[in-house]
């Protein structure tokens, strides 16, 4: 059995970056970006009035009252050729270019019509500058706004589509191909015959898949038939990973090494000291990567998170899949943990004094899926951890977006 740190170091060493394509900003949310994107232009590309108002001289609101003469209307989407000049000012509105001679706005609020047609009356002054935004002022030119590395939000494509930039260049998704095994399976939704259950794992992988920026090719129920995994396992041609579940021990049903190793299956590792997915295996297949699953189904979902996650991140040259560790105290007592890595569901709730507090549920069954959809983290206890008392510190891991 090795270590769980060491299992993810040895999976992620295995993957490369992957060749970047080009997309439109309307196909880019949740990729990852290959490069470094700078401004294409300058915002805003002139100074502009950030409120609807007068574009006047600061000089010229120094006293007030101050009767001015509005010589240009100017709302957004137009300029003014020409200056305005001492005793002037310039009718604007929010996202109008500042006229040539003035500084400073004025808000309508603080304005009333003047005495004459064509003046306005400045009852409160402002100092220079005041709701100007000057040019440059979200980005220049040439400015880096988006990093390579970044797995894009709204957000972010908000910002591409201000710097003009339309397309993208992004890391391909991976591929990951997914192969169900165990002959009790049937699909959701097909008959159910006695002894048999229905498939939870392929449909849940492939979630996970497309939540973490893959693209997921189901390849359906393998029975537990060395020739017939053999057969489906070869779908996986031209993936980037497979993914196989159950079938992963050596009881007389767990065929996957057996089956898959007459085929050229080269074992890197199997086993880790963990709980649950402890006969996690690891291997390459005619080249393609392979990480073979548990087949319970919390096992398989945590060992995606745990393993399937950083690999697919390698690939996408994402940053690392590790910064949802934080700190909680425990919602009650905890046992002694024994030689391997505990996973503990467990839902989150702040105590009086607003601290993170994670309780683990009472049954911890693989099985239990349920319990998974409903836990909010995973509390990680090392191997051999002593007991602990409720309220002591413990790890955990919250969960991405969509897992
Ligand atoms: P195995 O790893 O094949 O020994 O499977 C361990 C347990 O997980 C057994 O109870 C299987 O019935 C169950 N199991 C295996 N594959 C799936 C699956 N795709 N969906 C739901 N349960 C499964
Ligand atoms: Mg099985």
């Amino acid at each position: 059995m090795i270590p769980v740190a060491e299992a993810r170091r040895r999976i992620v060493a295995a993957f490369r970056l992957l060749p970047a394509e080009q997309v439109g900003l309307e196909a880019a949310l949740g990729r990852v970006l290959a490069e470094d994107i700078a401004a294409r232009v300058t915002q805003p590309p002139a100074a502009v009035s950030a409120m609807d108002g007068y574009a006047v001289r600061a000089d010229d609101v120094e006293e007030t009252p101050a009767i001015l003469a509005v010589v240009a209307n100017i709302p957004a989407g137009q300029t003014h050729e020409g200056a305005i000049g001492p005793g002037e000012a310039a009718r604007i509105f929010t996202g109008a270019p500042l006229p040539e001679g003035t500084d400073t706005i004025v808000i309508q609020e603080d304005t009333e019509a003047g005495p004459r047609p064509g003046t306005v009356l400045v009852r409160e002054g402002a100092p220079r500058g005041r709701y100007v935004r000057p040019a440059g002022l979200d980005f220049h030119a040439g400015d880096t706004g988006l990093v390579a590395g970044r797995r894009l939000t709204a957000r972010d494509i908000g910002l591409a589509a201000a710097m003009n930039v339309p397309w993208l260049s992004v890391v391909r998704r991976p591929r990951i191909a997914i192969l169900s095994t165990g002959d009790e399976l049937v699909m959701p939704g097909e008959a159910i015959g006695p002894g048999r259950i229905v498939s939870s794992n392929g449909l849940a992988l492939a979630a996970f898949v497309r939540a973490c920026g893959g693209d997921a090719v189901l390849l359906g129920i393998a029975p537990d038939d060395r020739e017939a995994l053999r057969r489906m396992a070869s779908g996986a041609v031209g993936a980037d990973l497979l993914v196989v579940s159950g079938g992963a021990s050596v009881g007389d049903h767990d065929l996957v090494q057996d089956a898959l190793g007459s085929n050229g299956l080269a074992v890197d590792f199997w086993k880790i000291a963990m709980r649950p997915g402890k006969p996690l295996m690891f291997g390459r297949l005619a080249g393609t990567p392979v990480l073979g699953f548990p087949g319970n189904p919390v096992s398989s979902l945590v060992c995606a998170l745990i393993f399937l996650r950083p690999a697919i991140a390698a690939m996408l040259g994402a940053t690392s899949a590790d910064d949802d560790r934080l700190q909680a105290r425990l919602g009650r007592d905890l046992d002694a943990n024994d030689r391997r890595e505990d996973h503990l569901r467990a839902t989150l709730s702040r105590d009086g004094d607003g601290h993170l507090v994670a309780t683990p549920f009472e049954r911890q069954d693989s099985s239990m899926l349920s319990l998974l959809a409903r836990a909010d983290a995973l509390i990680l206890r090392p191997p051999l951890a002593p007991a602990a008392r409720a309220g002591a510190m413990v790890e955990i891991l919250t969960f991405p977006d969509l897992f």
